[in-house]
C-alpha cells in the first residue's frame, strides 16, 4: 500500500466524525479543478510515507481518531487496497472510501466484506460529458457500474458533483436522474486552487435562484440532496 499523505485530524471529511486521512499517489483521471493536483503528479506505487509510521500514528490515535479516509488520487489503483483496509478495520476505526467510480470490482469487494463504512463516489459529469472534465478516456460503463454497486451496498454512501463549468444546471439534473433513488446527492461547489490554463472554465458565479430552481428540480429524484461551498450564498440551507 503505497501513501502519499496523512491529514492527522480532519472534521469535514468523515460526516460528523473526527478522522484522519490518508492519501494515495496516482490517479487515472486528470480533472482540470483536481485539489490533490501534487498526488496525480506521484506514480501509483509511489511511497512516499511509510506504511508502519502511519499504521503506529493510527494505534496512537485510538479513542481520539473515530475514523479513517483514505481519499487520493484515486486509491482503489492501490493493489493492496483490501489488505490495508482489513488492516485499518481491525484497529477498530469506522472507514471512508473516496474514490471515482472506475474501479467497479475493488470497490464490490470492499463492500461486500464490510471493509468500509462509507463511500464517497465522484460523478464528474453526465456520461457523454466525462472527457471534458477529468480530460481521460474514461470506460464510462465502469461508473455506471459502481453507482449500481454502491446504491445496492447497504453502505452508507454518498454521490457528489463539483459543479465546475462547463457543466449547467441539465447537466446536474442528468446526473440526478443517473442515481434515480440515491440516498444522498452532494452539489459541491468548485474552487480553482491552481490557476487556470482556460479561461472559459473560470467558474460563473452561481445566484441563489440558480442553485435553488436546481434544487427544486433535483429532490423529488434522490431522497436527500445537499450543497457544499454555497453557505455563503445560501444561509439557511
Ligand atoms: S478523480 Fe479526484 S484525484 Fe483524480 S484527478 Fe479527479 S479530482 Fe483529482
Amino acid at each position: 500500500m503505497n501513501i502519499a499523505g496523512l491529514e492527522k485530524n480532519s472534521f469535514v471529511d468523515y460526516p460528523g466524525k473526527m478522522a484522519a486521512v490518508i492519501f494515495t499517489p496516482g490517479c487515472n483521471m486528470n480533472c482540470f479543478y483536481c485539489h490533490n493536483q501534487i498526488l496525480l503528479s506521484k506514480k501509483t506505487n509511489e511511497n512516499i510515507l511509510n506504511k508502519n509510521e502511519v499504521m503506529n500514528f493510527l494505534k496512537a490515535r485510538k479513542g481520539f481518531l473515530d475514523a479513517v479516509v483514505i481519499s487520493g488520487g484515486e486509491p482503489t489503483l492501490q493493489p493492496e487496497l483490501l489488505s490495508f483496509l482489513e488492516e485499518v478495520k481491525g484497529l477498530g476505526f469506522l472507514l471512508k472510501l473516496d474514490t471515482n467510480g472506475t474501479n467497479p470490482g475493488i470497490l464490490k469487494e470492499a463492500c461486500q466484506r464490510n471493509l468500509v463504512d462509507y463511500v464517497a463516489m465522484d460523478i464528474k459529469a453526465p456520461l457523454e460529458k466525462y472527457y471534458e472534465i477529468c480530460r481521460t478516456k474514461i470506460n464510462t460503463d465502469l461508473v455506471q457500474e459502481s453507482i449500481k454497486i454502491v446504491m445496492e451496498s447497504g453502505v452508507d454512501y454518498e454521490f457528489r458533483t463539483t459543479f465546475a463549468p462547463p457543466l449547467t444546471d441539465e447537466d446536474i439534473i442528468a446526473i440526478a436522474q443517473m442515481i434515480e433513488g440515491a440516498n444522498l446527492y452532494v452539489i459541491q461547489k468548485v474552487r480553482y486552487l491552481y490557476p487556470l490554463r482556460d479561461p472559459g472554465k473560470n467558474p460563473i458565479p452561481h445566484t441563489v435562484d440558480y442553485i435553488m430552481s436546481i434544487l427544486r428540480r433535483v429532490k423529488p429524484l434522490v431522497k436527500e440532496c445537499k450543497t457544499r461551498g454555497y453557505e455563503m450564498i445560501l444561509p439557511l440551507l
